[in-house]
């Protein structure tokens, strides 16, 4: 098993922090897991799993073992006239493995199409976008409890998923390593329009269901996606840096006597959803810099690495703004992005 010291974690951060780990190991099978649990390096350290970095903050090195799945293959396991059962490495990308589908004609993911990351984080941020989660077409998946060494088998129910959250963001956290995914897939197309503005967009240049397919609406989630959030190769980020949170509808009552603007989504009798970033937006903060970092211009839901950007600072920045957005309306905004180190 190659372990490789003092890694540089740069090129595996969409962030683009640079920041070190101790050590780092390669998974390309599952049963490397096994022999990496055998070194000191591993039994020695505190661990982490990387995907492709797209929801992480490093805010120093990492001084201990970086696991990064590199397990590849998306293999068919069953079909008939209304389903594909998919496999698929935890290392394979989520958007090479939604583009393959649509080329076979297997469909459900299009809403989901240019999420950064690999596969195997998917589950664990139970990633979403346009009214689809990748929750819809789960089926079950396989991986190793890092703790015990035990091969383990998760289905729909056991993986507890809810808004960008999971069991392994709770009771598995950062002891459970995914291997692979089934994905339970439509074999005939129907479209989810239920994203108002995804829906107006590909009505815009004259959409319709007869001659149109899941490629189109792959192809202008992409174009909406591109127009909106910077791309990471030219400007660092993790996409959106905080969840939309959900508060008392006595709080939004309040709120909308001081905002009637206030954007808000009836959750359930009891609670609303508000965006964060009409809050980030409504404190002052979208456009702003911050040393080396700040709040894109464009979207006050991402923060954005200039270039020579510390974790720390990109911390420090989300602090603020946590604290200016409670101080205004009350809210305890909640990152998304995932914080390793200090
Ligand atoms: C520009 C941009 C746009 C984005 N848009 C969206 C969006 O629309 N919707 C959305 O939901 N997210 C979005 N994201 C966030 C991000 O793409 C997702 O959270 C993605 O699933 C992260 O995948 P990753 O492989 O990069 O995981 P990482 O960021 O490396 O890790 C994320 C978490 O998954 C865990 N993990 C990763 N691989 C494994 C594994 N094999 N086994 C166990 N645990 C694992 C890690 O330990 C960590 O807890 C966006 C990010 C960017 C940069």
């Amino acid at each position: 098993m190659f372990i490789e010291n003092n890694k540089s974690l740069k090129k595996l951060n969409t962030f683009g922090i640079e920041a070190k780990a101790r050590f780092f190991a390669n998974i390309n099978k599952a049963e490397d897991l096994l022999d990496l649990m055998q070194t000191s390096q591993y039994q020695d350290s505190k661990r982490f799993i990387l995907g492709g970095g797209s929801n992480i903050l490093f805010s120093s090195d990492f001084d201990g073992l970086i696991i990064s799945s590199n397990i590849k293959g998306i293999n068919l396991k069953a079909i008939d006239s209304e389903k594909a059962l998919v496999e698929v490495g935890s290392g394979e990308i989520w958007d090479d493995f939604v583009r393959l589908s649509i080329k076979n004609k297997y469909y459900g993911f299009e809403n989901l199409a240019l999420i950064p990351g690999k596969v195997g984080a998917a589950p664990v941020q139970n990633i979403g976008a346009y009214a689809c989660e990748q929750k819809d077409y789960f089926s079950h998946l396989s991986g190793i409890k890092l703790s015990t060494g035990e091969k383990l088998e998760l289905d729909f129910d056991e993986c507890q998923f809810a808004y960008r959250d999971s069991i392994f963001k709770h009771e598995l956290k950062d002891d459970y390593f995914v291997s692979s995914v089934v994905y339970n897939l439509d074999k005939k197309w129907t479209p989810n329009l239920k994203y108002k503005e995804l829906d107006i967009e590909l009505k815009k240049f004259g959409f319709d269901f007869i001659n149109q397919d899941a490629e189109y609406v792959y192809n202008t989630v992409c174009r909406v996606r591109k127009t909106k959030l910077p791309d990471y190769n030219e400007i660092g980020n993790a996409g959106s840096f905080f969840k939309n949170p959900i508060v008392s509808n006595q709080l939004k009552d309040s709120l909308l006597t001081l905002y009637p603007d206030l954007p808000n989504f009836r959750v359930d009798a009891e609670n609303s959803k508000i965006p964060a970033a009409w809050l980030i937006q409504k404190a002052g903060w979208k456009g702003k810099s911050y040393g080396n970092c700040g709040v894109f211009e464009k979207h006050a839901l991402i923060l954005v690495n200039y270039g020579n950007a510390k974790g720390s600072e990109i911390k420090n920045l989300a602090a603020e703004i946590i604290a200016s957005v409670e101080s205004q309306f009350g809210i305890n905004l909640e990152p998304e992005v995932i914080f390793i180190g200090e």
